[in-house]
């Protein structure tokens, strides 16, 4: 855990605040100037002044903005490792259910230590990229074929050890995957390490919870029955209500043959089902959505339910488009994640959305209200649907948040001829260009000048796995 001891020189006492000093930054929804912001000892922000003059021992941010940090809402870090590995057509039509038996086969070697050095990786990208904290959708459990470890959590363990490393915030949502398909089909391939029985993922959730006392203050557990297609009512029922209170993430939705076979094995299409079985509330968080129909829009607003959002993953797998202009006017909260993590860029995220918004309607601007820019609306959006996906005190620049901040260089050539929403608009669509500059993850500096402060160990670590896995 960070800690910095600094001494306040005028009364010679020994504070555990640290002071940041911005020149500008988005406090509770407004542009405000010359920001005093104080970080506690245990990583959450402790004050913020405006208009105030900096003190000696502040870290001044000159020439930047600073922002909360967004959380990514949904990953599967393993998936990295196939980045640019999958675009090659294999059949007449390729598809997601083609493109997920190529990422069956890959997984067949990974092993523990593989994963942790591609999850450090992904999440050192993560954090670069202006993301703070991630929600880790985890369902490779077991060894090849299926064969259990004799430590049943060391996949998760690996996990915990690569957001340690790279000092990113997490909410750690082990899978329950229990079949093929709808029709209690038994899994094949690479399927059989991802499968537990509803004891055995119990089973898992104890031993995690056990671990989770030795985890960082900041880090979240929770649950995450992996579909309609591979949990069956009665998985749906005991994940959901294993960690009462914890986050619940589920796929949904994300296919039209995965719509059509819930509706042929149950009569309904899957967000109506799940909003009838299930107590579906602010704590969930249900991944994709995309092929809704206006009862299943209406019923998943009114739940309070976050919609994780994956645009880039959902442009490459072909999935369609989430009906965001009309889910807007609900009221319907999202956040966005990177998913496959086939490219990690938090504006590209943002940008992919509205830019499907725009070619569906035929006109521009349509993420975006009377008061606020497209890039700004975007943005808080993200901001606070993914701290209520992953559970977490963040997304806010306000006193008993966790410290999870990023600045944006305001001296660059991208930003700076604008101000306020126009740097977000600027990052968003405008900068080919990092502009990205610092990031703070529950007070933990990881990126420092744009950069990881761990880059050149972490990439030498994937480096290898990758030369170990394609090899
Ligand atoms: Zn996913």
């Amino acid at each position: 855990m960070y800690i910095h001891i600094v001494s306040c020189r005028r009364s010679h006492c020994v504070s555990t605040v640290e002071y940041l000093h911005a020149e500008h930054a988005l406090v509770e929804g407004v542009w405000r100037s010359r920001v005093r912001v104080g970080i506690d000892a245990a990583g959450r922000i402790a004050s913020v002044d405006c208009d105030s003059p900096a003190q000696p021992d502040d870290q001044r941010l000159t020439q930047r903005v600073l922002l909360p940090a967004a959380a990514n809402l949904h990953s599967h870090a393993f998936q990295r490792a196939m980045a640019g590995r999958t675009e090659q057509r294999h059949a007449q039509r390729d598809s997601f259910w083609s493109w997920r038996s190529q990422m069956y086969r890959f997984v067949e070697r990974m092993t523990p230590e593989d994963l942790q050095a591609i999850a450090a990786y992904a999440y050192m990208e993560m954090l670069e990229t202006g993301f703070a904290a991630v929600a880790e959708f985890h369902y490779l459990h077991h060894g090849p074929e299926g064969r259990p470890y004799d430590d049943p959590g060391c996949m998760s363990a690996a996990i915990i050890a690569a957001a340690s490393e790279a000092g990113i915030g997490l909410t750690h949502l082990p899978v329950l995957y229990q079949r093929g398909g709808l029709a209690d089909e038994p899994v094949t391939g690479g399927q059989r390490r991802f499968r537990s029985s509803l004891d055995g993922y119990a089973a898992l959730i104890g031993q995690l919870q056990s671990r989770w006392r030795e985890a960082p203050a900041d880090a979240v557990l929770g649950v995450a029955p992996h579909s309609l297609r591979a949990v069956d009512a009665n998985g749906l029922t005991l994940a959901a209500g294993l960690l009462p209170g914890a986050p619940v993430h589920l796929h949904i939705a994300e296919q039209t043959a995965e719509v059509e076979a819930v509706q042929a094995a149950t009569g309904q299409r899957p967000v109506a089902y799940l909003l009838d079985r299930a107590e579906v509330d602010a704590g969930w968080c249900l991944v994709h959505a995309t092929h809704l129909d206006d009862a299943e829009l209406a019923g998943l607003a009114r739940s309070g339910a976050t919609v994780g959002l994956a645009p880039i993953t959902e442009a490459n797998l072909g999935d369609g488009l989430f009906r965001a202009a009309e889910a807007a006017n609900r009221g319907q909260r999202w956040g966005v994640g990177s998913d496959s993590n086939v490219r990690i860029d938090l504006p590209g995220e943002l940008r992919t959305l509205e830019y499907g918004q725009r070619l569906i309607e035929r006109r521009r601007c349509v993420l975006a209200d009377a008061r606020r820019s497209t890039g700004r609306w975007l943005f808080d959006q993200a901001c606070a649907g993914g701290a209520a996906a992953l559970g977490r005190d963040c997304g806010r620049l306000a006193v008993g948040q966790w410290a999870d901040l990023v600045t944006l260089d305001t001296g660059s050539i991208d930003l700076c001829a604008t101000k306020g929403d126009g740097w977000l608009d600027a990052w968003l669509f405008g900068a080919a260009r990092p502009v990205v500059a610092e990031v703070w993850s529950a007070g933990r500096p990881a990126v420092v000048a744009g950069r990881h402060r761990r880059r050149d160990a972490l990439t030498a670590a994937y480096r290898q796995t990758l030369q170990r896995l394609t090899t």
